[in-house]
């Protein structure tokens, strides 16, 4: 864990107007300052925030990231944002394949691949969900999902650009329902999610890759989750909307 910075990242989901967004910036900022060096913050924001979000964030220790990218450079793709658009506005993270995006805009492992080989190439860092549904952990087979969408969101991906991509472990039942993986449960998976980089990596690779936690972490239950030895960080939804909820969630990884 040493090697490895936390990083605490929000993802405020089809959530808050520019002024909104950028009140909660101006709250967050100095609450987080203190983190500097220590852990990465970084909040994930609506398209339509990010250049609000990237000038109230300008000179302060907290990142900017989009919540999609688009696989393909630029062309007759209506409605969609390129990543090449995201790094010239200032954007450094962006989160891809999100169980939302997953269940509800038809993304697959396939299209979560393209989109993150795009984002690197640009030179963006990846948060790259992934998760079993609640059906599939009852089932027994939850190391059987975790390997495949591990396996297929980065084929192709090289042991230098993992390295520079982020992965969240998010179970989608708990994902703004209120129900937490334990810490145990958690670490599991992380720790799964460590050896199977191992084997398509080497263990240099996988011991350098940050794999966060998400899934209805909060100012309560995220000490314990952070604690443990593969849980790098957190992708906080809902906590990540308040400024202290999302602060005391950035103090526990200091
Ligand atoms: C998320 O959106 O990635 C998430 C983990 O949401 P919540 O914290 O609200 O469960």
């Amino acid at each position: 864990k040493a090697v490895r910075k936390a990083i605490i990242a929000g993802n405020w989901k089809m959530n808050k107007t520019r002024p909104e967004a950028k009140e909660l910036l101006e709250a967050i900022k100095p609450l987080v300052a203190n983190a500097e060096g220590k852990v990465e913050v970084i909040a994930c924001v609506p398209f339509t925030n990010l250049e609000t979000a990237i000038n109230a964030t300008a000179g302060s220790n907290v990142k900017i990231g989009a919540e999609n990218v688009h696989f393909e450079k630029s062309g007759a793709f209506t409605g969609e944002i390129s990543a090449d658009m995201l790094v010239e506005l200032g954007v450094e993270y962006v989160v891809i394949g999100h169980s939302e995006r997953r269940q509800y805009f038809g993304e697959t492992d396939e299209t979560v691949n393209k989109r993150t080989k795009a984002a690197l190439a640009a030179g963006l860092k990846p948060i790259v969900c992934v998760g079993e549904l609640l059906w599939e952990r009852e089932c027994n087979i939850t190391e059987e999902v975790i390997a495949r969408q591990v396996k297929l969101d980065f084929f192709g991906v090289s042991a230098e650009d993992v390295k520079k991509s982020v992965i969240a472990y998010e179970p989608v039942w708990a994902i703004g329902t209120g129900k937490t993986a334990t810490a145990d449960q958690a670490e599991e998976v992380c720790a799964f999610i460590r050896a199977t980089l191992a084997k398509i990596y080497d263990e240099a690779t996988a011991e350098a890759v940050t794999i966060q936690y998400g899934g209805s972490m909060n100012a309560k239950n995220c000490a314990e989750l952070l604690s443990k030895e593969n849980v790098d960080g957190g992708l906080i939804g809902g906590a990540s909307l308040k400024a202290a909820d999302f602060n005391t969630i950035v103090q526990a990884a200091v």
